[in-house]
């Protein structure tokens, strides 16, 4: 079975290949068949397909819940 990574908005996504900035951490903004990630170093927004961002993805940093 794949093991398909849970990915919510807020979330900080560590990827495997860092920014033309040098940051390899990302905020997620969107969440569909497109993922739109923000770049934490230089603020840019980027859009990826969800299956490359999912293997590109090195650590997920999950958003705290405040509803809890
Ligand atoms: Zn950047």
């Amino acid at each position: 079975m794949p093991n398909i990574p849970v990915i919510n908005i807020g979330d900080i996504l560590e990827l495997k290949k860092p920014h033309p900035c040098g940051s390899k951490t990302f905020t997620v903004s969107r969440v569909g068949s497109d993922i739109k990630l923000t770049c934490t170093g230089c603020g840019r927004a980027l859009m990826l397909d969800r299956i490359k961002v999912e293997k590109m993805i090195k650590k997920i940093i999950h958003a705290e819940k405040n509803d809890e």
